[in-house]
């Protein structure tokens, strides 16, 4: 198999619509996962593609599978088979979201897709179910079908959680396929990646450091890859990957199928496109900056010193059930995980330096809910699907507006609803500036509980819109626990 030419006009046309039958007859290995519905994301798309899957063929698809299957008329209208509709409704999905509508009939048809979307829109299922159905039912065509079976799609993501979080959901709706996924990424062993490897896998979930390492060791060709996804290109930018990248699209054959998916969209991201797309669908879903819309916004003025010791009060709310904390730093992480315990509030902190396993505690502990507080840096945190995130506190203002919206975004997903809490001080006062600007609306100010001084640069609210009275109790709840009887009054540390 020849190297690809990353330039797509030299590329021949992708291998497009070539029906078969189900080519695999090994029985499922698959783990059963738990189901997790939720309810249908709010967010609209927009796509430069046909939206009904006119004509694409289901007959015969899995018929040993087909008996008492559930209908999930919305799902099969857009061309999903019946089997992968079954697992779909079995996982608590009852309409497309907005990106699956836009999305899934021209994947299915074998169209290139180039999506501006974020993790939380449904985006996985968006790109997981046309995947599934097109390897379910075509046949492996390079005639080698001897020795394990060959990797069919690769899927590319930039952090380990997120392709953890992505091998689960194809796991969950590949159950009744014979189609095995596998993920790999670093800071494990290598040994049961390459077991799993060398058993044969269909689909394979990868970051880009682990994937380079196994190729570099001669376990993993990409030389039968099918279909390649890109997700979350714009964070593989941020975090030096797109050489590796590069060196990764190298290798997989021309004729493909590719998707990228990008929630924003900067010049190296819209030239990584122009190379690796042939004659791409665009889907753009939710503008970053209206994706606040219901969660309930509210900012504090506090002393930059007083910080720890606002969270550790806000901290008593009880109906604070289940809150992820975000701040600039590893480091800055780290302190606020030690400050929060002599306050005695039990938190653990993922990001970038703590190993794979500590995170994955960590995040296991909270998904589980033993855990009610995770500190996380916004790479570490970026793609994380934990459902019932009660509230979200930017312990400290992003200096990318963009990323705010990404964090409040974790609580109150798929249409919940959610509260944000970003704590500001006073050299912190540009960046809620600019925050407001992009998602165009004053953020509601709220008062400090009492002992705590407000931020000595933070001007009286003139907008009369934003202010809230100390004693109010319509509207949206104080931060603080304003529904419990009040607390002694602290001092503040210095
Ligand atoms: P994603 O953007 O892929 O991370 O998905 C976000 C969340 O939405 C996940 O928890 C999915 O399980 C859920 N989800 C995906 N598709 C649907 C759907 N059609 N209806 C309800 N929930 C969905």
């Amino acid at each position: 198999m020849s190297p690809s030419n990353p330039n797509p006009k030299n590329r021949p046309p992708a291998n497009r619509r070539r029906d078969g039958r189900s080519s695999d007859s090994a029985l499922p290995s698959q783990r059963r996962r738990r189901n997790g519905g939720r309810s249908r994301s709010r967010s609209r798309a927009t796509a430069s593609a046909p939206r009904q899957a006119a004509g694409v063929p289901h007959a015969n698809k899995y018929p040993a599978l087909e008996s008492g299957s559930h209908s999930a008329d919305a799902f099969e209208a857009l061309g999903v088979s019946p089997t992968l509709a079954r697992a779909v409704h079995a996982a608590g999905y009852e309409t497309p979201t907005p990106i699956q509508e836009a999305s899934i009939a021209p994947l299915l048809e074998g169209r290139d897709l180039l999506g501006c979307a974020q993790t939380g829109t449904g985006k996985t299922a968006a790109f997981a179910l046309p995947i599934l159905d097109r390897l379910a039912n075509r046949r492996q065509d390079d005639g080698t079908s001897r020795g394990p079976r060959p990797i069919r799609t690769l899927i590319l993501a930039p952090t380990r959680e997120l392709a953890i979080q992505i091998a689960d959901s194809f796991c969950k709706y590949g159950r009744n396929t014979p189609l095995r996924t596998a993920v790999v990424f670093g800071g494990v062993g290598k040994a049961p990646q390459v077991d799993q490897l060398r058993r044969g896998v269909d689909v394979l979930v990868a970051t880009p450091g682990r994937l380079i390492d196994l190729m570099g060791d001669g376990e993993v060709r990409l030389d039968a890859v099918e279909i390649f996804v890109l997700d979350e290109a714009d964070r593989m930018l941020d975090m030096g990957f797109i050489r590796d990248v590069r060196r990764i699209t190298g290798k997989l054959p021309r004729q493909r199928q590719t998707l990228l998916f990008s929630a924003t969209m900067p010049g190296e991201i819209r030239e990584l496109a122009h190379e690796l797309l042939d004659d791409p669908i665009s889907v753009a879903v939710d503008p970053v900056s209206s994706a606040s819309e219901p969660i309930e916004q509210s900012v504090l003025f506090v002393e930059k010193a007083d910080k720890p010791e606002l969270l550790g009060k806000l901290l008593e709310d009880p109906e604070m059930t289940s809150t992820l904390v975000f701040t600039r730093t590893k480091h800055g992480a780290n302190r606020l995980v030690q400050k929060l315990e002599r306050f005695g509030v039990q938190a653990a902190a993922i990001h970038g330096n703590k190993s794979q396993t500590a995170r994955q505690r960590a995040l296991e502990s909270f998904k589980a809910g033993r855990l009610a507080v995770l500190v996380a840096t916004d790479i570490a945190a970026r793609g994380i699907d934990v459902k019932g995130i009660s509230h979200v506190v930017n312990f400290e203002l992003p200096n990318e507006p963009e990323s705010y919206v990404h964090r409040i975004g974790r609580t109150g997903r798929a249409g919940r609803a959610g509260i944000a809490i970003a704590f500001c001080d006073r050299d912190e006062r540009a960046f809620l500036r600019s925050i407001e600007r992009l998602i165009g609306q004053n953020i509601q100010h709220a008062s400090l509980p009492e002992g705590f001084r407000p931020s000595v640069a933070v001007a009286p609210p003139t907008n009369e819109r934003n202010e809230r009275p100390p004693q109010r109790r319509r509207g949206p709840r104080p931060p603080f626990g304003g529904n419990r009887r009040p607390q002694g009054r602290r001092q503040p540390r210095r």
